[in-house]
């Protein structure tokens, strides 16, 4: 390819995906299945890795999720909140062990937290003095909305933190999502009432969670369960140093976490945790669009850093798309 044509085929691809996270961030509409997206988006990710000297700074490669609502009160994260980078074939497991151990200069075999990924939406929540203050989507990964009185009203959510012992400040990350029969309940109350029919659960969550009007929040199926930390103040406060004792002492405080985590050694442990979660896929209480491996040490988390969008410590494991699965079923069912 030419480089104008390389440009071009940059441009196309960019402006194609922005439209795409507009629908999908903004309208909490999308326009195409998230495996197309995913197509787009990787064709982006091979040019431009080719072409290094063309990446901008407003390549959607190198952002977070969609611009803030205008709606909403705006809120700064103080800590960035990021997305996840994606292996797609089996090898991407050791291939990414692979790439850590070279960073850590080591070939000690990795200890990692296995996390369902599940399909809602990215929050924070934010105590203080036990207290919830403070909740507010991810936004752009840098500003987020406030949507603090609807996340009051999420079931599962504690407005107090339990027990004495709890930071001064401690922001809570985690996913707002619809669980299943509870998106059933949702869509057959809504075409009972003549109502838009909500695509799917992570479509519901998102547009329940956005609402101006907190009652109507209240009256939706929605949960929340946490993965992981932002802000902790004082800075002598002490947390476990691993990522999934953190996430248990979570737990000890109140705050709901996914039944389904577990640790695992090594890429084979974690290849081990993929397939158990999706042969299971079906039977979750919650829509999954894969599995998240973090790597458990806080320690070697802080030594691997992060790239421009995401942490190198964490990959997500995407599972085959379920709208092809289910397009499929429907030609052969016509047929
Ligand atoms: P992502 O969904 O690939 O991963 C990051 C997100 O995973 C986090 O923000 C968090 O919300 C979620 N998550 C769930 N469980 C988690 C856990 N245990 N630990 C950490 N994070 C967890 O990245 P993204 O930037 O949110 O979105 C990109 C994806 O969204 C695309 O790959 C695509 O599937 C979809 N998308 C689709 C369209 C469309 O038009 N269909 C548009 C934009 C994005």
């Amino acid at each position: 390819m030419s480089d104008q044509t390389v440009s071009a085929r940059l441009e196309a691809l960019r402006n194609k995906i922005n439209d795409y996270n507009y629908q999908y961030y903004v309208l909490d509409d999308p326009s195409v299945p998230d495996s197309e997206y995913d197509r787009q988006m990787q064709a982006l990710q091979a040019l431009e890795a080719q072409h290094p000297e063309l990446i901008t700074p407003d390549s959607p490669s190198q952002k977070v999720g969609g611009e803030p609502l205008g709606a909403f009160e705006q809120v700064e994260h103080e800590v960035p909140m990021l997305s996840l980078d994606n292996g797609f074939e089996d090898e991407a497991l050791s291939a990414f062990e692979k790439r850590l151990q070279d960073r850590l200069k080591s070939s000690d075999v990795l200890s990692y937290s296995c996390e369902p990924k599940l399909d809602g939406l990215a929050v924070s929540i934010l105590y203080e003095n036990g207290s919830l203050v403070q909740a507010a989507t991810r936004g752009d990964g840098r500003v987020g909305e406030n949507i603090t009185a609807n996340v009051r009203t999420i079931g599962n959510v504690p407005l107090k933190l339990r027990g004495e012992a709890v930071p001064e400040r401690i922001e809570v990350r985690g996913e707002v999502f619809m669980p299943r029969d509870g998106f059933a309940k949702l869509n057959d109350a809504q075409r009972q009432a003549g109502l838009k029919i909500f695509a799917n659960p992570r479509n519901a969550a998102a547009g329940s969670l956005r609402q101006l009007d907190s009652r109507i929040t209240a009256k939706r199926p929605l949960m929340f369960y946490a993965y992981s930390l932002g802000v902790v103040a004082p800075d002598s406060f002490r947390l476990p140093e691993s990522h999934h004792e953190r996430l248990q002492q979570l737990a000890e405080w109140g705050i709901p976490l996914c039944p389904d985590i577990a640790t695992a050694t090594g890429a084979q442990g974690c290849l081990d945790y993929y397939q158990q979660i999706l042969s299971r896929r079906d039977a979750l209480a919650y829509d999954i669009d894969g599995v998240v491996f973090k790597v458990d040490a806080i320690a070697l988390q802080q030594q691997l850093g992060f790239v421009a969008r995401a942490p190198r410590w964490a990959i997500a494991q995407k599972f085959p798309a379920q709208e092809e699965i289910t397009t499929l079923l429907d030609v052969e069912f016509q047929v």
